[in-house]
């Protein structure tokens, strides 16, 4: 299941799309205008956008401009009119973004959906574990970059990103504050130190409270 934002102000299409994805399983949001859609995008709360070009307030392009400028590589799949390909993709060039000539069949668009939201979950596919992704949360491990949702881009200190990552390879399980403080801090480090606590503080406010359940007596779990 993933959350699709939908920004397209033809009803008639929106409806199609959400109603298709919907079938599949998925969570959709349609926004009619591209100032909004922007504002959806931007919140992290998406794992995937169609975006149509031609729209009030904000067309598809400055959209996705603004997105891109703003730090988020949440995958986009561009709606455009079948006479404008040739523009749409030059405007695209050397993004990773995909587009859809209109009018579609849905099993093509679907199709585009899944080849996306699967690259996103698989990193660059080289093989090598270099993505991380549990509860919202995704790591770059090449880049050292930390997203929220969409894409929406998190400054994470060092020892904040080393503490994401162990939390992130054992998503669901409780985690002691002395394997925490072993693997983040090294064992030279006072046992007795309230360091963990307030590193896990720190990635509770920029990962949402929620993301990390404190489980009495035994320590922590990052919540999947
Ligand atoms: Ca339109």
């Amino acid at each position: 299941m993933a959350r699709i934002l939908i920004v397209e102000d033809e009803q008639r299409i929106a409806s199609f799309v959400a109603k298709g994805l919907r079938a599949e399983g998925h969570a959709t949001t349609v926004v009619a205008d591209g100032h909004d859609g922007l504002d959806h995008a931007l919140s992290g709360e998406y794992d995937l956008m169609v975006l149509d070009i031609g729209l009030p307030r904000l067309d598809g392009f400055e959209v996705l401009d603004q997105l891109r400028a703003q730090g988020s590589r949440m995958p986009v799949i561009v709606l455009t009119a079948r006479d404008s390909v040739t523009d749409t993709v030059s405007a695209l060039e050397g993004g990773a973004d995909d587009y859809m000539p209109k009018p579609f069949r849905f099993a093509e668009l679907l199709a585009r959906v899944r080849l996306r939201l699967r690259q996103a979950n698989e990193g660059d596919g080289s093989g090598v574990r270099d993505m991380l992704s549990a509860g919202g949360v995704r790591l770059d491990l090449r880049t050292r970059r930390a997203t929220v949702g969409g894409g929406k881009e998190l400054d994470l200190s060092a020892r904040e990103f080393m503490l994401a990552e162990i939390f992130m390879l054992n998503a669901g399980q409780v985690l002691s504050r002395e394997q925490l403080l072993d693997h983040v801090w090294g064992l030279d480090f006072d046992p007795g130190s309230n360091v963990v606590d307030v590193y896990v503080g720190y990635l509770r406010k920029k990962f949402g409270a929620a993301a990390i359940s404190t489980v009495r007596g035994m320590g922590y779990r990052f919540n999947t």
